[in-house]
């Protein structure tokens, strides 16, 4: 006989059966709530025609901006076969504008600067989908291609999956728009403004705290300048040599504005105290992390224009005539990357340190700037042998000197 049949031959449960029974309601209950709170979310994942509105309105405007807008005329890098795409570099002055249209539009009741922050998820998941169907347009279109220039030559390996993920081709277009600089630049915008509404939403609910001001003003700070300095993009990797596939597709869509975001989210229903040292310790890591990566990032730039220019305020030491030895890239050979790292710290500082979830997007892109780095080291060994040997020897450390 078991004890709970004994307890009921007495009428009166025993302890153990009480505390058995109540274990188990509470698991009925907590599976209860969980089921409601997957219930809850699922429900608020699908997507509604306002979200599908404002991701239209939203590619819209960028499309007309970008075609009409006033801007520098970059040409991109040069294409195995010889040609170069161009690119308008008005990015800034598109936000500039929709900023200020919006700004207007909410004075006048015509739009609400918390659409976004109340449609969250269902933005997201609107996002996930339009990246699929838009990746399969590009892979049925890019299959279909009899284009043997560069920039649109099908590469078609026969594996469906492969292809869709990867991209078909190298700068797909839609109606004289490049679709690759089009979605980075959607991505970047779409980051800030998913924030700004995130700080109008804290501020409609009167928790706007010092932290939120902090991570906003950050991040505001990164994205302006990256817009500031948009013609840097044309000679990034992704641009030149990755094709437009899902992986690309989804990065600037959905995994750049909606992941560097979270700690905006999580600051509306965390409230965090910090002091005035930390406070300090913060904008001064942010500073620090700013004045390495754009001067890392701006030095190469200028090297790779010209090997003559003076490197803080001295002659470059060059390398085999190719290869830049000082300012920062003296001090490790991706100090770029040390200085995107402590920038991606600073975002999260703000939320303190009781919860991991802030730190997602410094943990990813510690990850990632790890994993990318030894790939380029392989690529320029590769491609830039004793000359890079040599390199190595000069410049010891990878990332952070003494470190790594
Ligand atoms: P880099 O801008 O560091 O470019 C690497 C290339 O620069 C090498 O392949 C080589 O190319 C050249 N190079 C390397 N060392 C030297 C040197 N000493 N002198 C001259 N040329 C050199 O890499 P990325 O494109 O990966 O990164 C660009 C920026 O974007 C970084 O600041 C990074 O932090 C940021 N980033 C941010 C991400 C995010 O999610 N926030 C993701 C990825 C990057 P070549 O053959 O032309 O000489």
């Amino acid at each position: 006989m078991t004890r709970c049949e004994a307890s009921s031959n007495k009428q009166k449960e025993c302890h153990c059966c009480q505390t058995v029974r109540s274990g188990a309601e509470l698991l009925e209950q907590l599976s209860f709530s969980s089921i409601m709170d997957l219930g809850h979310l699922l429900h608020l994942l699908i997507p509604s025609w306002n979200s599908v509105a404002i991701l239209a309105s939203f590619f819209t405007y960028l499309a007309i901006a970008g075609s009409l807008l006033p801007g520098k005329l970059v040409p991109g890098a040069t294409l195995p076969d010889g040609s170069r795409l161009h690119y308008r570099c008005n990015g800034l002055l598109s936000l500039l504008l929709l900023g200020g249209l919006l700004g207007i539009g909410a004075k006048m009741d015509i739009v609400s600067l918390t659409a976004i922050s109340d449609r969250g998820l269902e933005l997201l998941s609107t996002t996930f989908l339009f990246s699929v169907l838009v990746t399969i347009i590009l892979y049925a279109a890019g299959c279909k291609s009899t284009n043997r220039g560069s920039s649109l030559k099908p590469h078609v390996t026969g594996n469906l999956l492969e292809d869709w993920w990867f991209g078909i081709q190298l700068n797909p277009q839609f109606m004289g728009i490049d679709l690759k600089f089009f979605f980075v630049r959607a991505g970047m915008m779409g980051w800030l403004f998913i924030n700004l509404s995130v700080l109008a939403r804290s501020v409609q609910d009167g928790t706007l705290s010092q932290s939120m001001i902090l991570f906003q003003l950050f991040c505001a700070l990164y994205i302006l300048d990256y817009f500031v300095h948009e013609e840097y993009m044309t000679s990034t990797w992704d641009i030149i040599a990755e094709r437009l596939g899902f992986m690309l597709v989804f990065g600037d869509l959905v995994w750049i504005p909606f992941t560097f975001s979270i700690q905006g989210w999580w600051l509306l229903s965390n409230k965090v105290e910090l002091g005035t040292a930390a406070v300090v310790a913060n904008c001064l890591t942010f500073l620090i992390g700013y004045l390495v990566f754009r001067g890392a990032n701006k030095q190469k730039h200028v090297f790779k224009k010209n090997p003559k220019a003076p490197i803080w305020g001295k002659p470059a030491r060059v390398i085999g005539g190719k290869l830049l030895a000082s300012g920062y890239w003296g001090i490790a050979r991706h100090c770029n990357y040390l200085g995107d790292l402590l920038l991606a710290l600073s975002f999260s500082l703000p939320c303190g340190i009781s919860s991991p979830v802030p730190y997602f997007y410094p943990i990813y892109l510690l990850i990632l700037l790890i994993w990318r780095e030894r790939r380029d080291e392989a690529r320029c060994a590769e491609k830039y042998r004793e000359i890079w040997a040599e390199y190595r020897r000069l410049v010891p450390w990878r990332i952070l000197p003494y470190v790594y």
